[in-house]
C-alpha cells in the first residue's frame, strides 16, 4: 500500500515512473470520502478533479524527464491559519470573523511547499485562533479522533493530526504556540515535531503570540518530519525572527548509548501526570538506560512557574496581534452606526469565548500600571527559565518526558474548566518559551487503547540531531508503525 511507505520513498517512486501521483491522490482523496465528514478534519478542500490534474503535470514533468521537487506529488494538508492563495482554499482559522477568507498569497512555508511540488490538498480545523489544547474551540465544531470518536484530538493543530493519522494527507503542516503540533500528535498517534524559533518562516502564519509561534511538522515518523522540514527550512528576509543561517543537516550516525538524557523529576509526579503516561514514560526512558545511553533525573525547580507565564505572555501577544480583526480590513463586517459600534459588533460576534477571555486578559495585564506586574514579571521568568535550559543542555543532549499529562480526554470534560485545560500544556510550553526545538513521538497506548506520546527537546539549532534521534529510537521500536482503524490496510 503506498502510503505505507516513507515520504523520500514515495517521492522517488514518483520520480522513478513507479507510482503514478494521480494513484496517490486518489487514495487520499478516497480516505477524504469515506471519513471526513465523520471526523470534521477539512475546513477547506481542493477538489479531487484540480488535485488529479496537478498530480497529472507532475507526471508529465516526471516522463518529459524535467526536474520535480522533493515533495513531487505528495498531497499535504496545511492548518487553516496559514496563508494560502487557492481559489478552492479558505485561511480561516477556525474562527467565524474569517469564515471564507482568501488569503491574496502564500505563506513562505507554502510557498515552499508548492516550490518543491506538493499538492496542497487542503487546510485543516483548529482550536480558533490556535488557541486550545482539544480542538473543542473551533466555531465549526471539533475534529473527532480517529482511535476513539469520544475523544479530543488534541489542539490546535488537531485537523492537521486526524489527516496525517488517517490517511488523508501524507502529511501536514502545523503550527505551535505552546504545544499546538506536539500534544495532537501525541493524542493521534503520529509524529509532530516543532522546530527551532524561527527555524521555518512565520510569513503568512497568522499570528496568536508572535514571540513563540512556530510552524510544524505532522507526520507519521521522524524521518519523515526530517524530510518535510528539510526541503521546507530556509532562511526568511520576510521574517524578522528568521534565523540568520540554513540549518546544517546531520550526517553523523548517531549512537545512543553515547548519548545523556535528562528526565525532570517534576515530569514524575503523580499528582500531575497519569498513570498510563507515566508508565509509557518511563518505559522509554528505561529502554534508552537499557541503549547504553545516560538517564539522569533531575528537580528543574521551576515547573510551576511555566503555565501562569506562558498564558501571561501568550495572551498579552495574542490581544496585539488580533487587534486587528476589526470588520474593516479582513473577513466579517458586522453593525451599521458609527466606527465604535461596528468595531463592537464584529468582534462580539466574529470571535469565540476562548479568544474573547485571552483577548480581554491580555489587554489587562498590558494595561497602565499592571503591564511591570504581569507581563514584564513573566518575561523575566522567560529570561531565568531561559537560561537554566540552556546552561542544562550544555550539561545533557536532552531533555525527555511526556508530552502532555493526561491521554486523548472525553469531549466537554475540560471545556468549561480552563484552567484544568489550560495544565494540558504544562510539559510542552517549555520548548516555546526557550526557542528549544522539541517532538512528539509515539510510546504506545494506554489501557483504554488511546495513544500516548513521548517527547524529546534538544538546544536551538539542533533540529536535525533532535531527529535523528528520534528517529534512532523509532528504528528501534515499533510504537509508531500503529494506525487507527481508519487507515487503509
Ligand atoms: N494549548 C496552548 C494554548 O492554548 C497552545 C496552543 C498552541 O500551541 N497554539 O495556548
Amino acid at each position: 500500500m503506498a502510503l505505507d511507505f516513507p515520504l523520500s520513498q514515495l517521492v522517488q517512486k514518483i520520480q522513478n515512473s513507479d507510482l503514478n501521483p494521480t494513484a496517490l491522490v486518489n487514495l487520499v482523496y478516497d480516505q477524504i470520502e469515506k471519513f471526513d465528514q465523520e471526523l470534521n478534519v477539512y475546513r477547506s478542500l481542493v477538489p479531487r478533479e484540480i488535485s488529479l490534474k496537478r498530480a497529472e503535470q507532475i507526471s508529465q514533468k516526471v516522463s518529459n524527464g524535467e526536474r520535480v521537487g522533493k515533495l513531487a506529488g505528495l498531497p499535504v494538508a496545511i492548518k487553516n491559519n496559514l496563508s494560502i492563495a487557492d481559489p478552492s482554499l479558505t485561511t480561516g482559522c477556525s474562527s467565524k470573523i474569517l469564515e471564507g477568507y482568501h488569503s491574496p498569497y502564500d505563506a513562505t512555508v507554502v510557498e515552499a511547499l508548492k516550490e518543491e511540488d506538493a499538492l496542497v490538498i487542503g487546510t485543516t480545523n483548529m482550536d480558533e485562533f490556535a488557541m486550545g489544547s482539544s480542538n473543542e474551540n473551533s466555531a465549526f465544531g471539533p475534529t473527532l479522533n480517529p482511535w476513539n470518536p469520544s475523544r479530543v484530538p488534541g489542539g490546535s493543530s488537531g485537523g492537521s493530526a486526524v489527516a496525517v493519522a488517517t490517511g488523508m494527507a501524507v502529511a501536514a503542516l502545523g503550527s505551535d504556540t505552546g504545544g499546538s503540533v506536539r500534544q495532537p500528535a501525541s493524542f493521534c498517534g503520529i509524529t509532530g515535531f516543532k522546530p527551532t524559533y524561527g527555524a521555518l518562516s512565520r510569513y503568512g502564519l497568522v499570528a496568536y503570540g508572535s514571540s513563540l509561534d512556530q510552524v510544524g511538522c505532522l507526520t507519521r515518523t521522524a524521518e519523515d518530519s526530517a524530510y518535510l522540514f528539510e526541503a521546507i527550512q530556509a532562511v526568511d528576509t520576510k521574517d524578522s525572527t528568521s534565523l540568520a543561517n540554513k540549518l546544517e543537516s546531520y550526517e553523523e550516525q548517531i549512537d545512543l548509548s553515547s548519548l545523556k538524557f535528562c528526565l525532570p523529576n517534576e515530569y514524575l509526579d503523580s499528582k500531575i501526570v497519569s498513570a498510563d503516561v507515566l508508565e509509557a514514560t518511563t518505559y522509554l526512558a528505561d529502554w534508552l538506560a537499557q541503549q547504553g545511553a545516560t538517564v539522569e533525573k533531575k528537580y528543574l525547580g521551576f515547573l510551576e512557574c511555566l503555565i501562569p507565564a506562558y498564558y501571561v505572555i501568550s495572551f498579552a501577544e495574542a490581544s496585539s496581534n488580533l487587534g486587528r480583526f476589526d470588520g474593516i480590513r479582513y473577513g466579517l463586517r458586522r453593525g451599521s452606526g458609527s466606527l465604535d459600534e461596528l468595531y463592537k459588533t464584529t468582534r462580539e460576534s466574529g470571535f469565540g469565548t476562548e479568544v474573547k477571555r485571552r483577548i480581554m486578559l491580555g489587554t489587562f495585564v498590558l494595561s497602565a500600571g499592571y503591564y511591570d506586574a504581569y507581563y514584564g514579571k513573566a518575561n523575566q521568568i522567560r529570561a531565568f527559565i531561559e537560561k537554566k535550559i540552556h546552561s542544562l543542555l550544555t550539561e545533557f543532549d536532552f531533555l525527555i518526558g511526556p508530552v502532555s499529562p493526561g491521554v486523548p480526554f472525553k469531549f466537554g470534560e475540560k471545556k468549561d474548566d480552563p484552567l484544568s485545560m489550560y495544565l494540558e500544556d504544562v510539559y510542552s510550553v517549555l520548548a516555546n518559551f526557550t526557542r528549544c526545538p522539541a517532538i512528539s513521538i509515539p510510546a504506545g497506548m494506554s489501557k483504554e487503547e488511546l495513544p500516548i506520546g513521548f517527547q524529546l527537546m534538544s538546544k536551538p539549532m539542533e533540529d536535525y540531531r533532535l531527529l535523528k534521534v528520534s528517529e534512532a529510537i523509532q528504528a528501534k521500536t515499533d510504537f509508531h508503525t500503529r494506525r487507527p482503524p481508519q487507515w487503509p490496510f
